[in-house]
């Protein structure tokens, strides 16, 4: 299974992009920097995108996907949570700010096709089996676990906070992507919005460790830029207090597992 980080932030400056994840070039997870990353023929070759929730930072690009993709010749899943896919229905595709590529070009033959996923209810999607896991975040929003034919697995967290205990109890991954979106000094803040702090993450992966008996390769992302040397240094401090690998995601990084 080859992963390529399209986002690796949770805001947008020049050479940094919101979030999104492709995998083997055709299932894409969150939407933040998805078309700002990928050529026209790359994103011809999208099959499916899974959303984690509708926060703008993980689905603005499907709009401007739409906008590219209303003439290709096949159209693309959107697979999220009932709760993600009204609000998207309602706020970044309601055909009054742009058009609304679930029903464009035509209702019957639309661009974007909307499914429900439900936690816990594994689904087969492009030959992946994809289970949708409950996270803590302050909307409704799950992680992906996605396993390859050949029985590779990663685990994307999206947005979450700490509480994963019960989250772990679900998943195998060889790879775990986790999001920290600041630094400790502001883990009171994180925590009562369901953000992780590099702190907050390592009592995760302590819980991981014992729930799973062994630890994944880590990669963090959703990382704000103002924050990323402050996040940068504190997570290699607890890759080293846990004696295990911990990568700092980046724009362009691939990962094969
Ligand atoms: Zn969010
Ligand atoms: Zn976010």
């Amino acid at each position: 299974m080859k992963v390529r980080i399209l986002g690796a932030h949770s805001a947008e400056v020049k050479g940094q992009r919101m979030v999104s994840l492709l995998i083997d070039g055709i299932l894409a997870l969150d939407a933040g920097g998805l078309t700002s990353s990928l050529s026209l023929r790359e994103q011809q070759k999208v099959r499916a995108v899974l959303l984690t929730h509708h926060h703008f930072d993980h689905s603005r690009d499907l709009v401007t996907l739409g906008s590219n993709g209303a003439t290709f010749a096949s159209p693309v899943y959107i697979y999220a949570l009932s709760e993600t896919l009204e609000i998207l229905h309602f706020c970044l595709l309601d055909g009054k700010m742009y058009a609304d590529f679930s029903k464009w070009p035509s209702k019957e033959r639309p661009f974007l096709r909307p499914n429900v996923v439900e936690p816990l209810k594994p689904l087969n999607i492009e030959g992946y089996t994809v289970l949708p896991v409950p996270v803590q975040h302050a909307v409704p929003s799950v992680g992906f676990q996605i396993t390859s034919m050949d029985g590779k697995s990663l685990f994307y967290t999206g947005d979450t906070g700490p509480g994963l205990e019960a989250c772990w109890q679900h998943i195998s991954p060889q790879l775990l992507i986790v999001e920290v979106s600041g630094i400790n000094k502001s883990q009171g803040f994180l925590k009562s919005v369901g953000h992780l702090s590099a702190g907050l993450l390592k009592e995760e992966l302590l819980h991981f460790r014992q729930v799973k008996g062994y630890l994944p390769r880590v990669v963090v992302i959703h990382i704000p830029p103002q924050f990323e040397s402050g996040i940068n240094r504190e997570i290699k401090i607890v890759a080293r207090e846990l004696k295990m690998r911990i990568d700092i995601g980046f724009e362009g990084m691939k990962i094969t597992i």
